[in-house]
């Protein structure tokens, strides 16, 4: 059977919704199966932030050029910064088999849908609006006007969640992670997905079919 090429899944969802801690655990319980793209940012980093871990974090300068030589996948704009996905990495570990994860908000999920339309969408978001409020405040990683302007952005993204396949609501932290991984694991036995597989069974059945 031929080697399966990874699946490339976006996940995005309401800043504070827990996409970043989703992520986190789900590699560090399947490690084997999922690459998670790092994006580039002009964004300062939190405290805690590393270069070249959660971002790579560029200048406005830096990261102009890098849109002009075409090293990214996609980019957007997010209250007030630049974010994208750099395209080597993403290529190289889908065709390792890797499924690869990119965890970006939504005007950048429509352009990868619209180039890789084999891609799976998940939405992330917590219970309601009160522990959505509650976790960016709780965070402490924004000031009250940030945490006021991605509550706002929230509302807008919540007009384009019908472009996406699932809805992840994440209340308890281990359960979400479950089910994400079984998502994922299932996407690989769409039929579509394992046309190798098929056709070589074909080839077979044809074959015994003819007397060989
Ligand atoms: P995002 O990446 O979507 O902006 P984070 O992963 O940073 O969100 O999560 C926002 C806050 O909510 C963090 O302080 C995180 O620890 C907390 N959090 C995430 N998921 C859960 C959960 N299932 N239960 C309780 N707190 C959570
Ligand atoms: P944060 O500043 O909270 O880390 O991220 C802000 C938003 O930018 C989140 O919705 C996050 O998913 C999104 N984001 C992160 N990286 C990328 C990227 O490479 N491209 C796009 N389009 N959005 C991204």
């Amino acid at each position: 059977m031929e080697a399966q090429t990874g699946i490339l899944t976006v996940v995005s969802g309401f800043s504070g919704s827990g996409k970043g801690t989703i992520m986190k655990r789900l590699m560090e319980k399947y490690p084997q199966n999922y690459a998670l793209s790092i994006s580039a940012t002009t964004r300062a980093p939190r405290p805690g932030e590393e270069d070249g871990r959660e971002y790579f974090f560029r200048s406005v300068e830096q990261f102009e050029e890098m849109i002009e030589k075409d090293e990214l996948l996609e980019y957007a704009r997010y209250v007030n910064n630049y974010y994208g996905t750099p395209k080597s990495y993403v290529q190289e570990q889908l065709a390792k088999g890797k499924d690869v994860i990119l965890e970006i908000e939504i005007q950048g999920a429509l352009k990868i849908k619209e180039k890789y339309p084999d891609t799976v969408l998940l939405f992330v978001t917590p219970p309601n609006f009160e522990v959505l409020k509650n976790r960016l405040v709780g965070r402490a990683t924004e000031s009250p006007q940030v945490v006021h302007e991605r509550l706002c952005r929230a509302g807008e993204e919540c007009a384009g969640v019908e472009a996406y396949d699932y809805l992840i609501v994440n209340d308890e932290l281990e359960a979400c992670v479950e089910q994400v991984h079984s998502i994922l694991q299932n996407e690989h036995t769409k039929i579509f997905r394992n046309e190798g597989f098929i056709n070589q069974i074909k080839a077979e059945l044809a074959d015994y079919a003819k007397g060989e």
